[in-house]
């Protein structure tokens, strides 16, 4: 093991099940080198994830957050979300911490629109339950599929999403926030490297153009839900159109129905460097 790269994960900042200190803790027990910190809406975990790796060197964090945002419909008219990874922003800008909590506070209000929504479907459940699992952190879909799985609504948190919360699902409510590419758009203006997360999960390759024209600089290409003839498309896609091929593990804490831990698939550590290259420009 040794010189892995893991370019996103989640801590208890938003759905992960790991504090910031321990999931340094179990990269570090896999090998893992440089490991992208990557909450949805938040950067608190960052301070932390900082601090512990100072005793794990030569352990690199990289700044980063997620931003999930919902596409209305495609040609199909299926809703999908597009999820886009920014990595080392001016995190600490106050504009940028502003931006986050106007995104967590409209997070919480969907939590209570989907409560709304699964007690029409007979299936009741508090807001405040799943503001209590939260705690300080970004709520999410995840939060409120462990309070249905509580409830003996569904047994698992897979199934939740499956049967009703996935987009276009019976308790899907959108969000009213960003497009991607407006996503995309933050992300450079907070001086960052907007990346395009797991693009094979929503499969609208379509919509990469235009985000290319809001200054997208990367495909996640090595992800775990991906085949190697996605990985292989996403990775030519990149070629061809001069973008940065990232990856990681989307690690969100052990038993939470992901199959991968830190630093699982490998990314190759020339994807480190290229980032770093990228983050530089991003910044002049
Ligand atoms: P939200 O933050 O509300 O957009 O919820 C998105 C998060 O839910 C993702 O980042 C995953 O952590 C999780 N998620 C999405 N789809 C599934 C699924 N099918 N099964 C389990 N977790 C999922
Ligand atoms: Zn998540
Ligand atoms: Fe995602
Ligand atoms: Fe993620």
């Amino acid at each position: 093991m040794g010189g892995g790269v893991d370019l996103h994960t989640h801590t208890t900042a938003s759905d992960g099940t790991l504090a910031p200190r321990d999931l340094v803790r179990e990269a570090v027990r896999r090998g893992v080198r440089v490991l992208a910190v990557t909450d949805h809406d938040s950067t608190d975990g960052l301070p932390e994830a900082l601090a512990e790796a100072r005793a794990h060197p030569p352990l690199e964090i990289v700044p980063g957050l997620e931003i999930n945002c919902d596409v209305a419909s495609g040609p199909d008219g299926a809703a999908t979300e597009i999820h886009v990874l920014g990595y080392c922003v001016d995190w600490e800008a106050a504009w940028f911490q502003e931006f986050l909590r106007e995104q967590r506070a409209e997070r919480r209000a969907r939590v209570v629109r989907i409560a709304a929504r699964l007690a029409e479907l007979g299936m009741p459940i508090d807001a405040d339950e799943v503001f209590a699992l939260v705690q300080e952190g970004s709520a999410g879909r995840p939060h409120v599929a462990r309070v249905m799985m509580a409830r003996g609504y569904v047994k698992s948190v897979r199934e939740a999403f499956d049967r009703y919360l996935r987009a276009g699902g019976p308790a899907h409510v959108p969000r009213r926030r960003l497009t991607p590419a407006e996503a995309v758009a933050v992300i450079r203006r907070a001086r960052g490297v907007p990346v395009l997360a797991h693009p094979a999960l929503a499969g609208r390759d379509e919509l990469i153009p235009e985000l290319v024209r809001a200054g997208l600089q990367g495909i996640e290409c090595f992800y775990p839900e991906h085949s190697a003839a996605q990985t292989a498309h996403y990775r030519a896609l990149c070629r061809a159109h001069g973008l940065l091929e990232t990856g990681g593990s989307d690690f969100h804490g052990p038993r939470t129905g992901r199959p991968n831990p830190p630093g699982s698939p490998a990314v190759p550590l020339a994807v480190w460097d290229a980032l770093k290259e990228r983050a530089l420009l991003c910044r002049a």
